[in-house]
């Protein structure tokens, strides 16, 4: 870059900031560290950079006016919800250069639609409080996770979060039925009709569900809602070895109608986290318990035991037998991520592999870890029934890749995924073309090169 279009463009970025404030107001364009820091670190304190501002709009004529202002400018633009995503994509590069864009003022919700079951939901409503709105109104939202108090649904969807139930009512992706965004150049799409079939043309909502803010900024969702089951049958089941409780999956889901939460815990990472939690083990200590329960409208326990038995299990399992006792089973596996939290920064991976290949994965993954990083703590947990295993492992300084290079190798061995439910973001950018082709890749470039040209959305983040 010449001298003079280094002073042009210095200018144009000072003229930059006084336009925002003309469009969401004064007091939401944040700058200077005390006021944007939250912004810049996300919750495991592994990614943090510094932005040029914090841009707070309240409504979809903001969010595209802001985009189509920055556009102008060619400053790049970091989609931010609840900054609970965990792989670096919602925190600005160290650059100083890029706007936050936050969406928590999109806060709206609407009311639900009694014919369909579907509810409009602004991007920063948490996902606390559409589970609010939903059971007020004798639904469900029919997805959970540890991060609900914070997250949102704008970044639900562009995560395509998956979580506790989506082994029974899919990831973020089947419960958004509509999605209204604004595209890089600012203008707005909108697909809000709410039509359960409509296959006429290109399935946008599908495209940027999932995108993690590198196509579009996702505004307003419609969310389709899921029966309020009030009635739940919680067991904890001991297992001997990690690749038996990868063994119970199937049957588990192919016997239990009910069946709504099937989470994994191993044997490093119950001790950690009933360490945290200070709670007395509430069975003994084995290399695996498995979670599982049941929702439904009458009592599903004795479904729930029925199955256990059938599965030869039920003597290694207990049952909870009122809501205290649900709760202190569930708080284990929820206090997971807060334990790893606790130990320090760690190295963090969210890996999917197909459920038959999830015993070898599980069986070979401490030697792989072991190998890459003597003496290193491995805490592995996640969602048994989406073969979706989060792994930790504490001890390694996170900026050196050795560990995420052989468990991201091995995944790929095992027909896996990168990325289950987190996302690929900036950290593993650089793994996709471990598990997709180079075709694969350059049509998601040719995507990302159609919609967003001068790389305003969250440059960085997906494709390297
Ligand atoms: C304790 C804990 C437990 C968790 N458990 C789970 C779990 O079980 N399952 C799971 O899937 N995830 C889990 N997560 C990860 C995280 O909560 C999810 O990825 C969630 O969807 C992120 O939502 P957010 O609003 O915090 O998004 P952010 O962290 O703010 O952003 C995440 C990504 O989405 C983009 N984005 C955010 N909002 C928008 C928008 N409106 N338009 C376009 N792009 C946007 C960002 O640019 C970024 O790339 C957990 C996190 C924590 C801290």
């Amino acid at each position: 870059m010449t001298e003079t279009s280094t002073i042009d463009s210095a200018r144009r970025t000072g003229e930059l900031l006084p336009r925002l404030s003309r469009i969401v107001g004064t007091g939401h364009v944040l700058t200077g560290g005390d006021l944007t820091r939250s912004y810049e670190s996300d919750w495991t304190g592994r990614w943090s950079g510094r932005c040029l501002a914090v841009v707070r709009p309240a409504n979809t004529a903001e969010v595209a006016a802001v985009v189509a202002e920055c556009g102008d400018h060619r400053v790049a633009l970091v989609p931010q919800g609840g900054n609970t995503g965990l792989v670096g994509g919602s925190t600005p590069d160290g650059s100083g250069s890029q706007i936050v864009l936050s969406l928590t003022r999109l806060n709206g919700i609407g009311a639900v639609e009694r014919e369909s079951g579907q509810i409009p939901v602004g991007a920063g409503v948490s996902l606390t409080a559409l589970q609010q709105a939903a059971r007020a109104a004798g639904y469900d939202a029919g997805l959970d996770l540890g991060a609900r108090d914070t997250a949102t649904v704008g970044g639900l969807a562009a995560c395509d979060a998956g979580g506790l139930k989506a082994v029974r009512y899919g990831t973020a992706r089947a419960r958004i039925v509509g999605v209204e965004a604004v595209l890089a150049d600012g203008s707005t799409v909108s697909r809000m009709a709410g039509l359960l079939k409509d296959n006429a043309g290109y399935n946008l909502p599908a495209l940027l569900i999932g995108s993690e803010g590198t196509l579009a900024v996702i505004t307003e969702v419609l969310w389709k809602l899921v029966p309020r089951l009030d009635a739940r049958a919680t067991a904890l089941i001991a297992i001997d070895s990690v690749q038996q409780a990868a063994q119970i999956a199937g049957p588990l889901m192919a016997s239990l109608p009910s069946l709504e939460v099937l989470e994994l815990m191993t044997e490093t990472g119950i001790r950690v986290t009933l360490d945290y939690l200070d709670q007395a083990p509430p069975m003994a200590v084995t290399p695996a318990w498995v979670l599982v329960q049941c929702a439904a409208r009458t009592d599903p326990q004795d479904e729930l035991i029925e199955a256990l038995d059938g599965i030869g299990v039920a003597g290694q399992a207990i049952v909870a037998v009122d809501a205290a006792g649900t709760e202190r089973l569930m708080r284990i596996r929820e206090g997971h991520p807060e334990a790893v939290n606790h130990g320090g920064v760690s190295t963090k991976l969210d890996v999917g592999v197909p459920l038959r290949a999830l015993g070898r994965f599980l069986e070979a993954l401490p030697t792989v870890v072991e190998r890459a990083a003597p003496g290193a703590r491995l805490v592995a947990y996640g969602h048994l029934g989406d073969g979706n295993v989060h792994v930790n492992v504490l001890g390694p300084d996170p900026d050196d890749t050795t560990v995420d290079e052989s468990v991201l190798e091995l995944v790929a061995g095992c027909g896996g995924t990168i990325s289950a439910e987190h996302g690929v973001g900036r950290h593993k950018a650089a793994y996709l073309a471990l598990i997709r082709s180079a075709a694969d890749r350059a049509a998601m470039r040719a995507v990302k090169h159609a919609l967003d040209p001068d790389e305003i959305l969250n440059p960085g983040t997906v494709l390297a």
